[in-house]
């Protein structure tokens, strides 16, 4: 084998592809430009390491499973100006995520409370987190049928070590007693390790409704405020703006 097949291979082996594209080339770059030993092998392992840190971020955006990807800085706060806008570019940083805080945001359809949730998955999914978005119904549902085959612990060991789980449209279905206890569960084994992002259309006094619960529900709110940003989203529709083309 050649010296240039051998690195060819040397590469596969360890998975290096855009070493393989761009070493020779570099090489000649280099002669060129008159570049240390060091400064050549530090430009072909940074192009490689760029791939690979786009990959993982896309594979972890891809498994977040996202409805839409709409990122923070899309958001138009002059929309809502009862937003508060610092607030939301402080949680941006994502520092809510090391002291496991939460966010909920109580609001009407249509002001955007699934696209700041979406905002905030996607700044943790580029930052490498283990991100998940559900709707509270899929959600749910999964609980129900992981319990009835006898996998909730499994499903519960895997819930609770994401770094991020986005619970989207809490309240527009309503609950089963059995169900909100699944969901407690769920809750508690977060509480206080890691944070969870919910979306609600219904204010925290009907919590015990859509839960069919008065006291799983306060049991639940109880976890969940403890260490949160509750955000009230209370202006109007975007959809509508869309709709009828003014604001
Ligand atoms: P909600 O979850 O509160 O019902 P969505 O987040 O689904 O609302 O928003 C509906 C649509 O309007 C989405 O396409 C979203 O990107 C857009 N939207 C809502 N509010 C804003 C805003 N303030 N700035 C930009 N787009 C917005
Ligand atoms: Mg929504």
């Amino acid at each position: 084998m050649s010296m240039d097949e051998s690195i060819r291979e040397y590469c596969k082996i360890l998975s290096l592809p855009v070493v393989v594209s761009c070493y020779q080339s570099e090489a000649e770059a280099a002669v060129k430009a008159k570049l240390s030993y060091q400064e050549y092998l530090y430009k072909v392992l940074q192009q490689q390491i760029v791939v690979r840190v786009d990959n993982s971020v896309n594979t972890k955006i891809k498994k977040a499973r996202f409805p839409f990807l709409k990122t923070l800085e899309e958001y138009d706060f002059t929309y809502q100006p009862k937003i508060d806008e610092k607030l939301i570019r402080e949680l941006a940083t994502l520092h809510f995520l090391s002291e496991a805080k939460n966010i909920v945001l109580v609001g009407p359809p249509g002001v955007g409370k699934t696209h700041l949730a979406v905002g905030f998955g996607l700044k943790a999914a580029r930052a490498r987190k283990r991100v998940l978005f559900y709707t509270a119904e899929d959600l749910i549902n999964e609980l129900v049928s992981a319990e009835v085959s006898r996998r909730l612990p499994a499903l519960l060991d895997t819930l609770s070590r994401l770094d991020l789980l986005i619970i989207d449209e809490l309240g527009y279905l309503s609950v089963s007693q059995q169900s909100a206890a699944l969901f407690f569960k769920l809750v508690s084994k977060r509480y206080e390790k890691t944070s969870t992002i919910i979306t609600s259309n219904r204010p925290f006094e009907e919590w015990g409704e859509v839960f069919n619960d008065d006291v799983v529900a306060a049991a639940i709110l109880d976890r969940i405020l403890h260490h949160c940003h509750p955000f009230l989203v209370q202006g109007k529709s975007y959809r509508l703006k869309e709709i009828m083309g003014k604001d």
